[in-house]
């Protein structure tokens, strides 16, 4: 097949590592960088050049689209669909993905549990911030990525000061509950094609509640509980991504889904646990082909 990678960092490990484990599979892999791409649509057939060079022979698609590029990115991805090009992740789910606050919407359509999260910006300040009691609480920007844009509020004079701040500056925003059990822990779950083929349980630096990894974290291979694995799975389906990173808090109450991400890092899961997770991407796309 010809698989192009779409990705502006031609160098990344994720990018490498799916070129390497394509060719390995005897596939003739490339790497497209949608800011080059130019689509048109024309006499109503989709058009799509790629450095002044007309594009028509690629067969399917790995999208690795960077959250600072999502409408144009994600445009992309929708041109290659119209030229019935297949992939492994849809513009829908990407697009959908990306917003925090959407992505819980979907999910609680198909009741995956998520922590009790509410979308700021109302009128009614002080209620909204007394529903969630006294204690710590949550607040994420809405299109924040790698940790950058959540906020631990340790108290309710702090969580209002930090909702009057995002008000002012006209920044979405969403307030969660704090899951002080998870302990700076949270687990990250592959998932393709219906199936876990991964995990990883991610511990914050010494200090910090995000474990992200890109936030100092560190991680370790972890096999899911079966309630893990079927919520991650769930997640998944409900978001319409078929390879993606599911997030994941342990509580009391049982798993919790954060955040599902279209475009999980590979270094990080593939380093952790050995497993060859690109090789997994590229049987899923020969899959798509019979
Ligand atoms: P990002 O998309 O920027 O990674 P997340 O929503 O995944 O944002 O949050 C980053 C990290 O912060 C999570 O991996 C988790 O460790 C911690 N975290 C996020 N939300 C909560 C929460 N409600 N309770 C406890 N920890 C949380």
């Amino acid at each position: 097949m010809n698989i192009a990678v779409l990705s502006r960092g031609e160098h990344l490990y994720s990018t490498q590592s799916l070129i390497k484990a394509g060719e390995a599979l005897n596939h003739n892999m490339e790497v497209i960088d949608p800011t080059f791409c130019n689509v048109m649509i024309e006499n109503g057939y989709p058009i799509l050049q790629y450095h002044d060079e007309i594009v028509d022979d690629i067969d399917a698609i790995i999208p690795r689209i960077g959250a600072s590029n999502t409408y144009y990115g994600t445009s992309i991805v929708r041109h290659f669909e119209a030229m019935k090009v297949a992939t492994i992740a849809g513009s829908r789910g990407i697009l959908d993905s990306r917003d925090k606050w959407t992505s819980f919407q979907i999910l609680a359509k198909s009741g995956i549990p998520v922590p009790k999260t509410t979308l700021g910006g109302h009128y009614y300040l002080d209620a909204f911030l007394k529903d969630f009691g006294e204690g710590a609480v949550i607040i994420k920007i809405l299109e924040g990525t790698h940790g950058q844009g959540v906020i631990l509020c340790e108290s309710y004079k702090n969580a209002l000061s930090t909702v009057e701040t995002l008000q002012t500056a006209r920044v979405k925003f969403v307030m969660q509950e704090y899951i002080a059990e998870s302990k700076g822990a949270d687990i990250r779950a592959i998932v393709i094609d219906g199936k876990v083929v991964a995990s990883m349980r991610r511990q914050a630096a010494k200090g910090d509640f995000r474990s992200n990894l890109h936030r100092g974290g560190n991680a370790q291979n972890m096999t899911l509980s079966d309630a893990e694995k079927t919520v991650a799975i769930a997640a998944a389906k409900a978001m319409n991504l078929t390879v993606c990173g599911v997030d994941i808090l342990q509580s009391k109450r049982g798993p919790l889904v954060l955040e599902i991400n279209s475009t999980p890092g590979l270094e990080g899961i593939e380093t952790t646990t050995g497993i060859d997770v690109s090789k997994k991407i590229i049987k899923y796309l020969e899959s798509l082909r019979k």
